[in-house]
This record gives structure tokens, sequence and C-alpha cells, in this order.
């Protein structure tokens, strides 16, 4: 038999395929994988539902290429509404299958093989692996631990003649790091220097913790023509299943991601579309509460990790916590030894490293989790 696409030849099943695997062999309480272990609010189910009513709707068919247009409006609506930023519905935003398949139509669409990418490490594995599909190479400069410090030195560094595009995730997996302002300034500066495309995946946009603003990079003097704004509606309304996500960029490259999109998967589930169109535009009073209960869930996981002998990091966004290795082991060695001994798994996150050994000292939970799951995670960690 001939041999396989060299294009997969270093691809391996993700790590959070492999932890939720050990964790139903083992019987551990899962806190790898990032989705809730509850059901989506009451009124958004609901809204589904009457969605899902086939017999009394047109939407069993092809949906528009680029999205049902009134979801697009709504999306439109939340950017003008939210953060002041004007986005076309026609020209400048597209309807994919998740933010995952946004990361990689936009890859393809802008990418050529030997470009190259600079990602802040540790990052969502897509990153690395969208680049790679598209011939390019991903070049990191690392978020520091426990600070969460950039060295903008070193940034600046990684450009080369070749570097086309800079990926941004804000708020951060796995770190929890929300950006400042002067932060995204002077991402902002260098991406306007050399001139860079930037990535900036925001789909924990709605989880920032203690007064924290998100702040869109678009949203920033001048950055609207170069950033490609990438979100979902996975993480913001807790149903990671739906996999609706948006790509808004300028016109020219919102085509080009169209083109990829086209022969990729080309359309997304068009009942789905039609229900979310509707609850974006109520969704005000429910983020507000979205907010607040992840935070509280962010603090009793704290506490709770910090009276078990752990010392995590507070994350100032998203539904992750990095938490400190405490005995010195490696961190593949330490998630295997909880998910067997304690019945916890975790995600070790050295494989969202390319350059820095800082993610081999660290695992990360997720604690978009019930109460109850929770404090049994606790109960048996401690
Ligand atoms: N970006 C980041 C940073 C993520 O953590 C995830 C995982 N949910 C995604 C993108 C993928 O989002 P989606 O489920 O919408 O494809
Ligand atoms: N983004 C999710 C996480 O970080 C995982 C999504 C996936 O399995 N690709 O846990």
């Amino acid at each position: 038999m001939k041999e396989l696409s060299q294009k997969v030849s270093s691809f391996k099943d993700s790590i959070f395929a492999t932890i939720s695997r050990e964790a139903v062999e083992n019987q551990a309480v899962n806190l790898g994988q990032g989705f809730p272990d509850f059901p989506g609010p009451q009124w958004i189910i609901d809204i589904l539902k009457s969605t899902y009513h086939y017999e009394e709707n047109a939407s069993q068919q092809y949906a528009p290429f680029a999205g049902v247009l009134a979801l697009r409006e709504s999306v439109s609506r939340q950017y003008l509404n939210k953060y002041s930023i004007g986005y076309s519905p026609e020209d400048e935003i597209t309807i994919v299958n998740g933010a995952t398949e946004g990361i990689f139509c936009t890859c393809l669409a802008l990418l050529n093989p030997l470009d190259e990418v600079i990602v802040l490490e540790p990052f969502y594995d897509s990153y690395k692996s969208s680049i790679e599909l598209a011939g390019a190479k991903a070049i990191a400069s690392t978020i520091n631990l426990p600070d969460l410090s950039i060295d903008f030195d070193h940034l600046e560094k990684c450009v080369s003649s070749k570097t086309k595009m800079l990926i941004l995730n804000n708020p951060h997996n796995p770190t929890g790091k929300v950006f400042t302002l002067e932060e995204l300034s002077k991402i902002s500066i260098l991406a306007q220097k050399h001139d860079l495309y930037v990535l900036s995946d925001e789909v924990y946009e709605f989880l920032t913790f203690d007064e924290r603003a998100h702040l869109p990079l678009a949203g920033i003097k001048e950055m609207k023509e170069r950033v490609i704004t990438i979100s979902s509606v996975g993480k913001t309304f807790g149903m990671t299943g739906m996999k609706i996500g948006w790509v808004c960029a300028n016109e020219k490259i919102s085509h080009a991601i169209r083109l990829v999109h086209q022969f990729n998967t080309f359309s997304v589930h068009h009942p789905s579309q039609v229900a979310f169109a509707k609850v974006i535009d109520q969704s005000d009073y429910y983020l507000q509460q979205f907010k607040e209960t992840y935070q509280q869930k962010r603090d009793f996981f704290f506490s709770g990790l910090q009276k078990a002998g752990f010392s995590p990091l507070k994350s100032e966004g998203t539904y992750f916590m990095m938490c400190s290795i405490p005995n010195g082991l490696d961190d593949v060695t330490f998630c295997r030894e909880l998910i067997k001994s304690k019945k916890v798994a975790s995600i070790p996150p050295s494989s969202f490293y390319l350059n820095s050994d800082q993610g081999k000292k660290y695992i990360r939970f997720c604690f978009a989790k019930k109460d109850e799951t929770l404090s049994l995670a606790l109960k048996n960690l401690s």
C-alpha cells in the first residue's frame, strides 16, 4: 500500500481525546476536555426545540454557504452593541462549523507554503495543525508562568521576512490570561510595523472575571482591517456540541475564507443557525448571569484546590485553571497518576508548547462543571 499523506504523519490523537478516553477507563471525574457537564439553559433549549419543528419551516435544506443571514445580522449587531465594531453581515461575517473550522479556513485562505505564523504558547492545539496543513510553520513565543507575562522583545525577534500572521487567543486557553489594553496595543503596533495579519480567537469573550472587560483586538485603532476575529456559540451558551462559529474580517479576507469553507464543509447545520440568531439577540441578561456563575465556580474551585494543598493560578478568564505540580513529576506522568490514584482527570499542557518546558510543571483543570462534580474532584484530590 502507498504511504499516507506526509501532512498527517506527525499528527496524533489530541490530548483532549486521549485524556477523555483515560478518564472513562479509570472512572475518573473528568476535569480534562473543556465542556460543561450540565445542560444548556432551558430558554435556549426551548428556542432550539421550536426551530426543530421541521414540518413547519424551511430549514431542512442546505443553508446559504456564508451562513443564514439572520444569524450573520445577529452577530453583526452583537459586535456593534457590545464593542462598537461594525462588521457587514453581507460581506464580512461567515458562519462556520465552530471556531475550529474558522481557524482552519483562515489558515488555508491566508497562508502559503513556507510562510511563518507566530503563536503564543501554550496554544490551542488546532493552531499548529491548521498552520501545518496550510504548509506553513508555527513559531512560538511564550506566555510565562506563573505571572502570565509576555516578553515583547522576544515576540518581535520571532518576526522574520517570512512571517505573515500572528495568532492571539484572548481570553487565553489554557492559562486563563485576559490581555490588557497595553498588551493588545503592543501586539497591534507589532502587527502594523511588520504588516502581519492577526487571527484573534475570542471564543471565551464572555468569560472575564473580577471586573475585567474583554477587549476585542479589532476594536484597537487601525487594527480592524488586518484582524480576523473568530468566536462561536459553544463556550458562551454552554453547548459545545452545537458547533456554530463565525469569522469576521474585511471583505477581501472574508471572500478568501468563504472560498475555503465552500470546498470544506460548505454549509453549517441550518436549523441551529436559525435558532442561534434568536438566542444571540436575547442573550444580554443571560450573559451577565453566565459570567457570575462561572466566577463563583472559579472561586470555589480555586480555594478548594488551595485547601487541598495545591498552588493554582487564579484564572482571569475562560473556564480553565492552571495548577503547579507539587511533587516534581512532569505533567504527563502527574496527570496519569492523578487519573489512576485520585480518579481526577486534567490536561497535561506540555503538548501546547513548542519551545518552553514551563508547561511540564503544570496541569490544567476545567471548572465548567456542576458544583457536585467540583466538590467530588476536590474531595478526591485532598
Ligand atoms: N479556540 C479555543 C481557544 C478553544 O479552547 C476551543 C475549544 N473549544 C476552540 C477554539 C474551538 O471552538 P469550537 O468548539 O467552536 O470549534
Ligand atoms: N477547547 C477544548 C479544550 O481546551 C477542547 C476542544 C477539543 O477537544 N478539540 O478543552
